[in-house]
């Protein structure tokens, strides 16, 4: 049977079913789908196609689902470091974004964002910003599916005049790309702190009407949460519920200070949380309880931030901080176990989207978004544990091939660092005769 693309994996973790590794598999891929998954040997006999991918020592997963970004500012990366919160907002990020705000500014930023997220094996990102529509362009430039966001903030911008046009504007955009297989949008309420009652709740009335996720920043400061009770009486999550967004669709990025019932709350709703560890610690915002998130059931997704306060956009080194990070917090080094982490930075955001039937795990039918992540090199040798090696000792540097719907948009060749001829024998040959004394 011909075929558009075959992958040979030495190791494909498919995500689905969980705590999966299985080993000699490919992926075939027709029309931009994933159309059979086998082992090589039979797909040899099976299977004919121009363009086989054979990776005898690589992890083939599903592509990595950036749940937050901020993709234009990736412009303004650099500024500002060492500054407080307050401070680096005040001097340094709004006026630059004042001074810069445009469409292209966000089609020409968001592209070289695309780009950092495409090298490192994001296949998706659901971002929020300014002029969504370009950012969007931007995005699919770079080869990046995404969910862009009709931003709703309580102050003017150069994208809109206030409320009512932020509103309009988002509602537009909703209607724009309800039958789109690249661009999704979302509605997302800046966060609770700089919208108002009434804005809120029309952002649930739109989220219902046309079942678009809720991208909004919550609990991701103590100020935040004490701001809430001195001026509602309320924290966050609770003035969140009686506005009518604690549902399946939310997605409450930060999370850092949520207590105990926030997180029942949002479990019983079958909310998602958004956890964007390396920001949380450069702005000293505090350490988000994810074991307990995840212990109470509560869908977690996986998410850079913006540049200019990570300032990479480097998902395989965020998930890797976030299992770290969980398992300190939690005191509990069984915690953020590796599956979760991947599934977190995979299918979880796809599912905090509401895209998960689509994408976000190797399944026969799905959108053939996959990348392989080389782990030949002396940094992830030898390899005991695919999965663990993945997450703790590989980086994006690793990754090698990113495809989007069947299409390559990534393809790194890695330089030989140690070759034989310079070290007189293979360092991996000493990794595995070790390996093999176990
Ligand atoms: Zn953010």
């Amino acid at each position: 049977m011909q075929a558009d693309t075959v992958i040979e994996a030495r190791w494909l973790i498919p995500v689905v079913p969980k705590n999966t590794v299985l080993e000699h598999m490919s992926v075939v891929i027709s029309g931009g789908r994933i159309a059979d998954i086998l082992p090589t040997a039979q797909a040899r006999l099976r299977y004919q196609s121009d363009d086989t991918v054979t990776l005898p020592e690589s992890v083939v997963m599903p592509g990595l689902v950036n749940l937050h970004s901020h993709a234009a500012m990736n412009i303004i990366r650099g500024l500002g470091a060492d500054l407080s919160l307050m401070d680096w907002l005040n001097t340094k990020i709004w006026p630059a974004e004042g001074k810069l705000m445009s469409a292209d500014y966000v089609r020409e930023g968001s592209l070289l964002a695309g780009r950092e997220m495409a090298m490192s094996g994001v296949t998706c990102t659901s971002d929020q910003y300014f002029f969504p529509e370009s950012a969007a362009e931007g995005l699919r430039e770079a080869g990046l599916r995404c969910a862009v966001s009709g931003l709703v903030i309580g102050f003017p911008s150069a994208w809109g005049s206030g409320d009512e046009d932020y509103l309009a504007k988002s509602e537009a955009l909703i209607r724009n790309h309800e039958n789109d297989p690249f661009v999704h949008a979302t509605i997302a309420p800046h966060a609770p702190y700089t919208v108002s009652d009434e804005s809120l709740r029309r952002c649930a009335d739109i989220s219902e009407r046309f079942g678009v996720p809720v991208h909004i920043h919550v609990n991701e400061t103590a100020g935040e949460v004490e701001g809430s009770l001195k001026t509602y009486g309320l924290r966050p999550i609770e003035r969140l519920t009686r506005l009518g967004l604690v549902n399946d669709r939310l997605i409450a990025v930060h999370s850092v200070h949520a207590d105990a019932s926030d997180i029942d709350k949002m479990a019983q709703a079958g909310s998602s949380m958004c956890h964007c560890p390396s920001s949380n610690l450069k702005l000293a915002s505090g350490f988000a309880p994810l074991a307990a998130f995840m212990k109470a059931g509560v869908n977690v997704g996986i998410g850079t931030d913006g540049a200019a306060s990570n300032d990479k956009l480097d998902m395989l080194g965020e998930t890797r901080l976030a299992a770290m990070l969980a398992k300190a917090v939690a005191g509990d080094s069984t915690a953020a176990k590796v599956f979760d982490m991947l599934e977190a930075a995979t299918l979880g955001g796809a599912r905090a989207l509401h895209w998960d039937q689509e994408i976000g795990s190797v399944e026969t039918g799905k959108q053939a978004d996959l990348i392989a992540v080389d782990l030949s090199g002396v940094e992830c040798q030898p390899v005991q544990d695919p999965a663990a090696q993945l997450l703790y000792s590989a980086g994006r540097e690793n990754v090698t091939h990113v495809w989007v719907a069947g299409q390559l948009i990534a393809e790194k060749i890695l330089s030989v660092r140690y070759s034989e001829e310079n070290c007189g024998f293979s360092l991996n040959s000493v990794a595995k005769k070790w390996q093999n004394m176990l």
